[in-house]
């Protein structure tokens, strides 16, 4: 029993050393594949409720890796923020998406998230505006979204981004809203164009009346506030009706769409809304 228990430490001394080494693996594979563009904007469909017309699309970050294929964010956003090049991936992403969607047709826009590791920079602002000056493309087609809890971490620097950008003309949504700590009094002074109704929120709101007593009342937030919304996560038929009869102004989710590349997503817009 105790050789077993001993070779048992050992084992895990080693899957331990392996962990660290796949880590530390994974940093260097993370810099590498910023560095050489294999980070892709996928685009996600926005669709405004009331014509099924599409508004624009969130740009999703993915890892066309050479060996490993398609990553999603879950493996490298995390580990961006923390080795210090999240800006680099978010804004090298967002310039393919730029140079890519320019001459699509109908000016859609293009949704970007902000994590909060990003929005403590204070050149960001400037780096994204001058992106957007470099591929000539349009402040106003852009919206950029931070989540509640970014905004809560540092609401200077929340602040001072968003007067930045928003004096461009980009506009800004509150992504995730409803899952966060924050305080809606001071939600209200950073002036969102339009809030993110989190999924939870959605699939609550299939599951009994309750969760759509709670979705119907964030909706109704944004229609007091004159502010738009957006419904993530939709996946069914139910659910969309049910938003648009209540009024959100957007959806968004696998009934609509998944995230697709950029060709996919071109030939989605040039098909004519519903009359
Ligand atoms: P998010 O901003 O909340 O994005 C929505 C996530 O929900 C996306 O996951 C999207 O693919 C997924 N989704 C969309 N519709 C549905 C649906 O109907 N059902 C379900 N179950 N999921 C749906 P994804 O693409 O894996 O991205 C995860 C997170 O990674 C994003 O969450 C965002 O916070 C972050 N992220 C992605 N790209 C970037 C980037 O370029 N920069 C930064 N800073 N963060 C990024
Ligand atoms: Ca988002
Ligand atoms: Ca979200
Ligand atoms: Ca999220």
């Amino acid at each position: 029993a105790k050789r077993e228990g001993r070779g048992l430490f050992r084992f895990f001394e080693k899957s331990m050393e392996e962990e660290i080494e796949a880590r530390r693996s994974l940093e260097v594979d993370i810099k590498r594949g910023v560095a050489s563009g294999e980070f892709r904007p996928y685009f996600q469909p926005l669709v405004r409720l009331a014509d099924s017309s599409v508004a624009g699309f969130e740009v999703l970050a993915r890892w066309e890796h050479p060996q490993l294929g398609l990553v999603m964010p879950a493996v490298f956003i995390g580990v961006a923020e923390e080795i210090g090049v999240i800006t680099d991936l978010t804004l090298g992403v967002l310039r393919q998406a730029c140079e890519q969607s320019r001459n699509w047709s109908g000016d859609p826009i293009l949704s970007v998230n902000v994590s909060p590791v990003e929005l403590k920079e204070p050149a960001l602002a400037l780096k994204l505006l001058s992106m957007l000056a470099e591929t000539r493309y349009p402040p106003s087609r852009i919206e950029v979204e931070i989540t509640e809890d970014a905004v809560m971490t540092d609401i200077d620097a929340a602040r001072a981004f968003l007067a930045a950008v928003r004096a461009a003309g980009i506009r800004v949504a509150l992504d995730d809203f409803g899952t966060g700590y924050s305080s809606l009094s001071k939600l209200q002074l950073l002036q969102f164009d339009k809030i993110k109704i989190d999924r939870s929120f959605v699939v609550a709101a299939e599951r009994d009346a309750g969760g759509r007593k709670l979705i119907n009342m964030l909706v109704g937030l944004g229609r007091s506030l004159n502010v738009e919304t957006t419904a993530e996560g939709i996946e069914t038929a139910q659910s969309a009706d049910h938003l648009t009869q209540k009024g959100c102004t957007y959806g968004q989710g696998y009934y609509f769409g998944h995230p697709m590349p950029g060709d996919e997503a071109a030939r989605l817009i040039s098909i004519p809304a519903r009359p």
